[in-house]
């Protein structure tokens, strides 16, 4: 039974990851993910089925189109690659009948990619942020067992207090010094992570994407100036915090005093 489940969850996870390159590709450039169907960027010729199967046809096409020779950004491979293997991670730690693997997988699906657009093109579409957050809301709400007061202390108050406080800093910030300082997308992203993650998780989450953030900028010293795309960083910790958090809380606990 586990292996049948494990099995359906890397195909649906590849197939998903195929999907998603499409949002990347597509949302920047605000094109319909449906119309027209999977096509070369390139010369616009449309794929046959055979060169829409996910990591095996690029691995056959060799990263290149067929019919033009253009090259296919590295991209489609490591998300068709990463989504199923994260999918499995998630599906090791928590299992299929727990709840927490579902929301998680959803809130993957929206972050993978929000991640890589962010890091294309630094920005991140409220039409994946927004129902992102929502969806996030509403697995909490499954999960404080629809007891309205756990719910409003847990995940409501705190996604709405954070996007308010957020709002009011990139606000003052831009009154003060002229400039975009916290990007717009982020005001809304670090909600719709809380969201998923409710009150106590959250400070953990912020806390790693901030050690990660400062780490990329120790290695890859930036120009002083530049616009601190953040959103990467809260992408990949929380990604990070829903695999390895519960452990990491356990092993605080443990630890004697
Ligand atoms: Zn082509």
């Amino acid at each position: 039974m586990t292996i049948i489940i494990a099995v359906l969850v890397t195909v649906l996870g590849a197939a998903l990851g195929s999907f998603f390159n499409v949002l990347i590709d597509r949302v920047p450039r605000q094109a319909s993910i449906v119309k027209p169907p999977s096509h070369c960027t390139s010369c616009g010729k449309s794929l046959p089925a055979w060169q829409n199967i996910p990591i095996l046809s690029y691995i056959m096409l060799k990263g290149k189109c067929k019919f033009c020779g253009a090259k296919i950004h590295w991209h489609h491979l490591a998300v068709e690659i990463l989504t199923p293997v994260l999918f499995l991670a998630l599906l090791v730690i928590y299992g299929y009948d727990n709840l927490s693997f579902y929301k998680f997988a959803v809130m993957f699906g929206f972050l993978i990619p929000i991640f890589f657009i962010d890091a294309f093109h630094k920005i991140i579409p409220l039409v994946l942020s927004v129902p992102m957050a929502i969806a996030g809301l509403l697995f909490g709400l499954v999960q404080s067992g629809f007891r309205l007061h756990d719910f409003l202390l847990v995940y409501l108050v705190p996604t709405i207090a954070i996007f308010g406080l957020l709002y009011l800093l990139a606000l003052a910030w831009e009154k003060i010094f002229k400039k975009e300082g916290l990007g717009g997308g982020d005001v809304v992203l670090i909600p719709a992570v809380a969201a998923y993650f409710g009150i106590l998780h959250i400070p953990w989450v912020v806390i790693l994407a901030c050690l990660l953030g400062i780490i990329y900028f120790l290695i890859f010293i930036r120009k002083p100036g530049q616009v601190f795309a953040f959103g990467n960083f809260v992408a990949a910790a929380s990604i990070i915090w829903a695999l390895a958090g519960e452990s990491v809380i356990n092993l605080i606990s443990f630890y004697p005093r």
